[in-house]
This record gives structure tokens, sequence and C-alpha cells, in this order.
């Protein structure tokens, strides 16, 4: 059982330097959180914070109840996976993964029964003679998980650990680490820049930039209502199309286009004060479809360039001299300079307010 507390977090390097500001948050037992931002948002700070291996500026962290905030890293039970392994490289597989309990002074048998579980569940069973060197990556990267497992810590954190990797192990590795968790359910905090990463592995996604949380929630949650243009950028690949616009009482205008107001978004648009004020307009890729169909949503486009990628091509294309992606089948087959017609899907449509930035 881990739960953990942030509450009001700040990290001041110095006067010029606040790398995080105001983190609040309540990690329940058994969670996977993934904080995930552009480099320097302040993850890895936030991460070290709460491992111990920097002061905490101002703020209360707290571990199922009791107080963290002076409590030495060796004692916070928690155990930490890094980018770089990290790995002893003169120590076999087996001694990497005994060395802290060894350390800890563990009971020799139990430390036994702790790496060869370890070992089981990562598949290094026939590894464990070995010497890092004679591993390949990912090996190497199991041998450092299993350096967390023995230590049957209450929480484990991992700063980018599959960074290291080459991009089709990264994605098994990604996939292991899922399967670790479910089996295992250790309380996990992940950091990484890769947005994919994020919104595969999260049960809960903490978006971070400038050393502000920006939003928290589920992966899909964060991606269908992202609460402000960063996130809707950030989050997603390609990323949300945001298009500068107008609107009268009834339409957006886009240029020389104009659109129906969704109708669901008429009554929030009003109460707010929108109408006849600037806006701006986001559609996520694959929610702009090719249509032989009429639609008050459609418009024609020319291709600037048509990628494929196998079941998908990524249509480059522009609206009101504002570039966006349209994500369609790869049957289509289109060529630069052909004309398409396009449909947003009503539902799909966000508004977003052009100054704050915020999502309306
Ligand atoms: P990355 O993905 O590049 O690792 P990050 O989101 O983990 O980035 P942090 O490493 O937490 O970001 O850094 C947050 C901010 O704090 C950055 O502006 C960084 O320059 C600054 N910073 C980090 N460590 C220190 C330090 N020891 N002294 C002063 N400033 C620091």
């Amino acid at each position: 059982m881990a739960e953990l507390r942030l509450e009001h977090i700040y990290k001041i390097y110095d006067k010029n330097v606040q790398a995080v500001t105001d983190f609040n948050l309540h990690i329940h037992d058994k969670e996977f959180i993934v904080f995930v931002g552009p480099s320097g948002c302040g993850k890895t700070t936030t991460l070290r914070m709460i491992a111990g291996l920097e002061d905490i500026s101002k703020g209360e962290f707290y571990i199922d109840d009791v107080r963290m905030n002076d409590v030495e890293s060796k004692d916070r039970s928690i155990a930490m996976v890094f980018q770089s392994y990290a790995l002893y490289p003169h120590m076999t597989v087996y001694d990497n993964m005994a060395f802290s309990l060894k350390l800890r002074k563990v009971d020799k048998k139990e430390i036994d029964r702790r790496v060869r579980e370890a070992a089981k569940i990562l598949g290094l069973e026939d590894y464990l003679k070995r010497k890092p060197k004679a591993l390949s990556g990912g090996q190497r990267q199991r041998v450092a998980l299993g350096r967390a497992i023995v230590r049957e810590a209450k929480v484990f954190l991992m700063d980018e650990p599959l960074s290291n990797l080459d991009a089709k192990l990264r994605v098994q590795m990604r996939a292991e680490i899922q399967k670790l968790h479910q089996r295992i359910q250790t309380t996990t905090i992940y950091v990484t820049h890769d947005q994919t990463e994020a919104m595969t592995m999260a049960t809960r996604l903490v978006v971070m930039k400038d050393g502000l949380i920006q939003q928290t929630g589920a992966p899909k949650e964060v991606y269908d209502t992202p609460h402000n243009m960063f996130v809707a950028d950030f989050i997603g690949s390609p990323s949300m199309n945001l298009f500068q616009g107008r609107l009268t009482e009834t339409t957006v205008i886009l240029g020389e286009h104009s659109f129906p107001i969704p109708p669901t978004y008429l009554r929030v648009l009003k109460e707010k004060n929108y109408l006849g004020k600037d806006i701006v307009l986001g559609i996520r890729p694959e929610d702009l479809q090719i249509t032989a169909a009429d639609s008050p949503y459609i418009f024609r486009a020319t291709v600037d360039v048509a990628e494929l990628l196998g079941a998908e091509t990524f249509l480059y294309s522009s609206l009101a001299n504002q570039t966006f992606i349209a994500r369609v089948h790869a049957d289509s087959n289109l060529q630069p300079a052909d004309v398409v017609t396009l449909a947003m899907k009503e539902e799909k449509i966000h508004f977003f307010d052009p100054q704050t930035e915020e999502r309306i």
C-alpha cells in the first residue's frame, strides 16, 4: 500500500530558477502516474524531490500520511530506475540485483529468493551469471528494473528509462513495464518527454510546462478534452490542428470559410461572451475525414504533401492560409496538388480562447 500526497510543492534552485511551482497531486495506491512535458518543465526535479535526492523548497510531501520532507532518501521505501541503467559493470546480473539488499544486510537466503523471483518475472533467469557488457540494451534495462523489484519498495520512480533503447525495443519494453506493473502493482511514477509513451503507459497523466501542472487525468480524458492549447498541441501525434478564427452570432469564420457553431457549444460561447470575438478552433487530424456526403462542416483543400504510413496517410494542406494535417485511410491514394473535400466531425471540434489559450 502506498499513497503519495504532494501539497503545494515548490523547487527554487536559486532566485532566478523556479523549477517547480505549486505542484499538487494525490497519487493513489497502485497507480501508474506519468509526468510528461517538454525538456526543462520540471519533471525530473519533481521526481528527485520525491526520491529525496533534492530538497523540497516549500510544500509538504507525504507517503501514507507520513511526512517525508526530511526523511533520508534511503529510508523512503522508494526504488529508482534511471535512463542510464546505472549497473555496476564488474558485477554479474545476480550481484547487480543483490547489491542493495546486501548493503541492507538482508539475509542471504532471502536475497537469493528475491533475486530469483525478479529474474523469473523479467525473463532473466538464464543471464544471472553474465556481466552487463554481455547483455543487450533491453536486457540491461530489465536488470535495472530487477534491482528495483528486489527492493520490494513501496514506490517505483522511473526517469526516462527507455530513452537509450532503439525505437522497436522501446515499444517492447513499454509493454513489458506495463505487464510488470499489472503483475506487481507497485505505485509507480514514470517521467518521459515522449507523449506516446505517456499515453500508452499511464493510468493517469500529469502534463507539465514551465514547472506548472497543466492538466491531470486519464490519457483518454486529456486527449479528448485538453484544458488548454499547450496540452492540445503536446498530447497527440500529429498534434491537434489549431486555426485562428472569428465567431459571429451563429457561425465560425475561418478566412473565406464559414461553418455553423456546433449547437452543443452555442450556449457556452454565448454565456461566456465569445460571440463576435476572435477564437481558436481545434480539430484533431483524425477528425478531419475525406467525404462525399453533404455536411455544413465540409471544405475543399489542396494536398501539399501526402505521407503514406502504411495503414494511413497524413495529408498536409491549408485552410484559410493556416496549415493543417488530416489523417486519412491509405486507400485514398492521394498525390500533391489533388483537391479533396474534407469534413470536420462536428462533435470533435474544440474551442480555445486566443488570449488565455484556455479551453472554452
Ligand atoms: P528534461 O526532460 O530535459 O530532463 P525536465 O522536465 O526533467 O527536463 P528538470 O531537469 O526538472 O526538467 O529541470 C527544470 C528546470 O530546473 C530547468 O530550467 C533546469 O534548467 C533547472 N534545473 C535543474 N537542475 C538544476 C540545478 N541543479 N540548478 C539550477 N537549475 C536547475
